[in-house]
């Protein structure tokens, strides 16, 4: 029965590439009607953020995830957070020292730093050197007795069985080997603090959680040897590893790290721009991922449907920020005014465009018509500020260059300004079905069509060349307002 597992560090908030390791994860267990687990991997505890635990998994909820046992949901193999699981760690640390296949070691920071100068110094590729080479048994016990009376604390190194080589056939590369001696020999199992590292507590849980797959970034690779020897010293079955290409960014052709400010690579921060969980996910998927045939746009649960690991790709995946625009606006296209109307509400607040209090039934209802008229030219729900400022709320005073030169056919603007105006006052009812043929009637009065037509109402009228149906933006700004916008311009 195949068992996956998303196992984030609480480093930080939820990133991107960790979203898309968790979506393959949940993914390949929902096709292959599996389970999925969350367990964070909170040893580093340095380097653990309050919040991130909290934001791992409420933003994986978000995006439309949720998984069959975690820190929130105890299942049989629990508990889920590797620092409530020291005491299964410990032990399999002291049989390892028993049995001769890992020991404490004593070389100081200071030390380890030098070797590490000396070695760069000499071209070599760092890595730790035996500490005890050359020494008897007996020299080596003086040593290390020297090391505790000075009250040095040690770390527990596993050793690194020289010669061997390591291989698997990984689910997204194909068959990979590296030798042992790549790994910078012995490494630390257990740290000064008392800590399991990642290498080793990774492999007492994967195993005793019988997970049967593992897939992660192709960051791991290196790690993946290391892992491979604890399985060995336990005489544990390996799981089948897969490792997913990096991303790149398109902007700079680099791959995309943390520190890379110039896109916004974090779930929440997609969340507060207005970005629908539906389209977030379905263009992380498509990261590494694709479907056959043309079509992108997909839901999750289709994605589940048509899931086939075999189709993630070797290549780097391009992370592309207009993509992301576009996959958005096809969702924000897909989904009802209804859907999105809490997320414009919030944006406009935030923007300063509306105050809570002054939100009536009667506003909101105008919000909502003005939502219709802006929803499918959005990319995220954030537009509608920029989108809506200049013509509803804060319209310029006066005309802009283009809208002048626009304009500057001043007896044919006044012809269609003065018939319009007469229109207008006939209307009983100021809506965009009524508004419409008043347009038609000036056409028809006027002889003047098309552009000629359209833009002096729309440019005196809303003091903007662009926008959306010009039958609907009047209707928006209201029968007054547009008679006092015509009147100033005729005058
Ligand atoms: N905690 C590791 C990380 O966040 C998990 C790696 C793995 O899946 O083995 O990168």
């Amino acid at each position: 029965k195949l068992r996956v597992r998303y196992a984030p560090s609480p480093t930080g908030h939820l990133h991107i590439g960790n979203a898309r390791t968790a979506l393959f994860n949940y993914m390949y267990a929902r096709h292959n009607k599996g389970t999925f687990i969350i367990r964070i991997e909170d040893t580093d505890q340095k380097r653990n953020i309050a919040d991130g635990e909290r934001s791992q998994l409420e933003n994986l909820k978000w995006l439309g995830m949720d998984w069959d046992e975690g820190p929130d949901k105890p299942g049989k193999y629990g508990p889920y957070r590797q620092s409530e699981r020291l005491d299964i760690y410990k032990p399999l640390i002291q049989d390892l020292l028993d049995r001769g296949l890992a020991y404490e070691s004593y070389k100081t920071e200071e030390e380890l730093a030098q070797d590490r100068e000396r070695q760069l110094e000499n071209g070599e590729t760092p890595r730790y050197e035996y500490e005890f080479a050359g020494l008897t048994d007996e020299q080596r016990e003086a040593k290390i007795a020297a090391a505790k009376a000075a009250g040095l604390t040690p770390v527990i190194r596993f050793k690194v069985p020289v010669g061997k080589v390591y291989a698997w056939d990984d689910i997204v590369k194909g068959n990979i080997e590296i030798g042992a001696e790549q790994v910078g020999g012995d490494w630390v199992i257990q740290k000064r603090d008392g800590m399991p590292t990642y290498n080793f507590a990774v492999v007492v849980d994967d195993h005793m959680m019988e997970i049967s797959h593992v897939l992660r970034g192709d960051d791991h690779i290196s790690n993946t040897p290391k892992q491979m020897m604890i399985y060995d010293a336990f005489g544990w079955d390996v799981p089948r590893f897969g490792h997913m290409t990096l991303i790149i960014n398109t902007e700079t052709g680099k791959k995309l790290s943390k520190r890379d400010e110039s896109i916004l690579q974090f779930i929440e921060q997609y969340h507060e721009l207005g970005y629908l969980p539906e389209a977030l996910l379905n263009f992380i998927v498509l990261l590494g991922w694709s479907p056959v045939g043309e079509e992108e746009i997909f839901s999750l649960s289709e994605f589940v449907k048509m899931f086939d690991e075999h189709r993630l790709s070797k290549s780097p995946a391009k992370f592309d920020a207009k993509k992301l625009e576009w996959v958005n606006n096809q969702w924000l296209k897909k989904v009802s005014t209804s859907e999105i109307f809490p997320s414009i509400l919030h944006q406009l607040v935030n923007g300063g465009l509306v105050t809570k209090n002054e939100l009536t039934p009667e506003k909101l209802t105008w919000l909502y018509k003005m939502t219709e008229l802006y929803k499918d030219q959005m990319s995220y729900t954030n537009q509608i500020n920029e989108f809506s400022k200049d013509v509803f709320f804060d319209m310029p005073v006066s005309l802009d260059e283009d809208s002048k030169a626009e304009m500057a056919d001043k007896e044919g603007v006044l012809t269609v300004l003065e018939a319009f105006k007469a229109e207008v006052l006939k209307l009983e009812f100021f809506v965009a079905a009524t508004i419409f043929p008043a347009i038609k009637a000036v056409q028809k009065e006027t002889g003047i069509k098309g552009r000629k037509l359209f833009m002096p109402i729309r440019i005196a009228a809303s003091h903007e060349m662009h926008g959306p149906a010009l039958p609907e933006v009047l209707e928006l700004l209201g029968k007054d307002k547009v008679l006092t916008n015509i009147e100033a311009m005729i005058t």
